[in-house]
């Protein structure tokens, strides 16, 4: 035999199914990261049979249905962390959204996981963006290490997404800030940017019409009071009046802005083309915001979901034009959960808002009574972690925490308190990620230097939001199963699909992709595991 695969010759052996045609054995020129912001794995069982472009393309692929975030702060900036470091945020450092360092100089003491808090002036809401709290390499880093002709660009609908992804040496980094795309002081605006920000600017000027419903959106369409304002959500269908920026940032049409910008920034810099792999990451982020909002159980979330297929069947078509070989890697950085009024409407008669009184400022105020202590002893929110008041005696600090942990564990929405000690004396967890423990769970987001005195776990079931409103009706961030577990897909032209229903996690996606393009990651470098995309006997991870 001539080795000539796919000639004319007959075969000598068995003949070969389709299914085990031969994959790709070259590297891919590109690589392309999609973090969908809270596309929990049960929306993705839910949507699966309607999707008819992008999303059904990657169904084609290597389908992990059940990825997991496997730490406990199921939020946005730790998930971003692990999708292309291959690590747990005990390692990335970034043990949630923000967290509190109450020896900080300045007068806020909350940092925002992707700020520069030494910026004077600065502060968690008014903050320079920054990748500094990042303590590990992204892959386009390593990659860039290796061969500084790769390129890394990353774009996001949210700074924390892009920084996160894109990592400490990027080409490329811009973020949606609310009015446009935007990037780190000083950097020069690529036509491509220019031309997106000119194109959004036109789009929001005008209003937006509302949207069609189809057949699969109208089944999903019911109004469900919320709070007792009388506001309703499940009905929306994304009608915008001109100028509306906020309805803009949690409408499809954001994600879909974002896609054009990262396929623009495709061609203009022929990503793919040079004479190394380059890597591209892009964060959906309208989906977390339609999420919040809305729940995930109405018209909105209906509309939004298949409105970025659409959207995500586009941009691949953009990069099949441009002729190169390139592998999609999507997940997303946590799950998410319905609002509670429609839960208990839909068979979930448990369902509930967080308690007010188990606020840090509420329960501190009760702490410091019982203790005789002036201030507000303890910082921070359930479910996650709790700083004490660093100026407390240590016989203070003790008395605070032990009546903390009193306190919190009585009450009936809280499953668990674990404290600083107990986390820290928990073995790092292995095994599947399902059946970890919660404080193992806990031991996975948890870095010392950053991480609090206490850690609250609330019941499932219970939302986060004592007092709902626009914008807010929903959310993730729990150590539930519904937070953590997320879809993993891979796609390549050329590859043979397959799907693996056990558990994986997201910090095996940089090992994986750094297989495929022959840069092995040293055993051991990243807590992830590379998998293996090869549907046959072969394998695509190295031995
Ligand atoms: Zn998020």
């Amino acid at each position: 035999m001539n080795g000539s695969a796919g000639g004319a010759q007959a075969p000598q052996s068995a003949p070969r199914s389709a299914a085990d045609a031969a994959q790709p054995q070259t590297p891919p020129k590109l690589i392309v990261v999609i973090s969908v912001d809270q596309f929990s794995a049960n929306l993705f069982a839910e949507y699966r049979p309607y999707f008819s472009s992008g999303f059904a393309r990657l169904m084609q692929g290597a389908v992990f249905p059940s990825g997991y975030q496997s730490h406990a702060a199921t939020e946005t900036c730790p998930g971003h962390s692990t999708i292309l470091t291959g690590d747990h945020p005990s390692r990335t450092g970034i043990i949630a959204n923000t967290w509190y360092d109450l020896n900080a100089k300045r007068a806020d003491k909350r940092i925002y996981c992707a700020e520069d808090e030494s910026v004077s002036g600065s502060n968690s809401d008014h903050y320079t963006v920054s990748d500094r709290h990042l303590l590990v390499p992204t892959l386009g880093e390593r990659m860039k290490d290796a061969d500084p002709r790769t390129r890394v660009v990353s774009v996001a609908g949210k700074d924390r997404a892009a920084v996160m992804m894109g990592g400490h040496k990027v080409d490329q980094l811009w973020w949606w800030d609310g009015r446009k795309f935007t990037s780190y002081a000083g950097r020069e605006v690529p036509p491509a940017v220019v031309r997106a920000n000119k194109a959004v600017a036109a789009q929001i000027a005008h209003s937006e019409p509302p949207l069609a419903l189809p057949p699969v959106c109208q089944a999903r369409d019911r109004a469900v009071p919320v709070g007792s304002d009388g506001f309703t959500v499940g009905t929306g269908r994304f009608a915008r009046k001109a100028g509306d920026y906020d309805a803009f940032r949690r409408s499809p049409e954001a994600d879909a802005s974002v896609l054009a910008l990262a396929a623009a920034l495709v061609q203009d810099m022929k990503l793919g083309q040079g004479p190394v792999t380059d890597i591209l990451s892009v964060g959906a982020s309208a989906t977390d915001y339609v999420g919040h909002a809305y729940g995930t159980q109405g018209s909105e979330m209906c509309l939004q979901l298949l409105s970025l297929d659409r959207d995500l069947g586009q941009f691949f078509r953009v990069l099949d034009a441009t002729g190169v070989d390139y592998v999609v890697a999507l997940t997303a950085d946590h799950g998410g959960n319905d609002l509670p009024e429609r839960e208990r409407m839909h068979a979930i008669p448990d369902a509930a808002r967080s308690d007010p009184a188990l606020a840090a400022k509420a329960m501190g105020a009760r702490i410091a009574a019982d203790l005789g202590l002036s201030g507000q002893p303890i910082y921070g929110g359930a479910p996650g972690d709790f700083w004490i008041d660093p100026t407390l005696s240590k016989k203070q600090h003790d008395a605070v925490l032990a009546e903390a942990v009193k306190l919190y564990s009585a009450h009936p929405q809280v499953a668990a308190v674990f404290t600083r000690a107990q986390i820290e004396a928990t073995p790092a967890p292995k095994g599947p990620p399902e059946s970890w423990s919660l404080i193992e769970r806990a031991k996975d987001s948890f870095y010392a230097p950053r991480s609090g005195d206490f850690v609250v776990a609330l019941k499932e079931w219970v939302t986060a939001i004592s007092d709902p409103g626009p914008g807010k009706v929903a959310t993730h961030g729990s150590f539930w199963n519904y937070d953590r577990r997320v879809p993993i897909l891979f796609w390549r032209k050329g590859m043979n699909g397959f799907e693996q229903p056990l558990a994986v996690e997201t910090v095996d996606i940089a090992p994986t992709l750094a297989a495929l393009i022959h840069f092995p990651l040293t055993p051991g470098a990243v807590d992830g595991r590379c998998l293996d995309l090869d549907a046959s006997a072969a394998s695509s991870c190295p031995d």
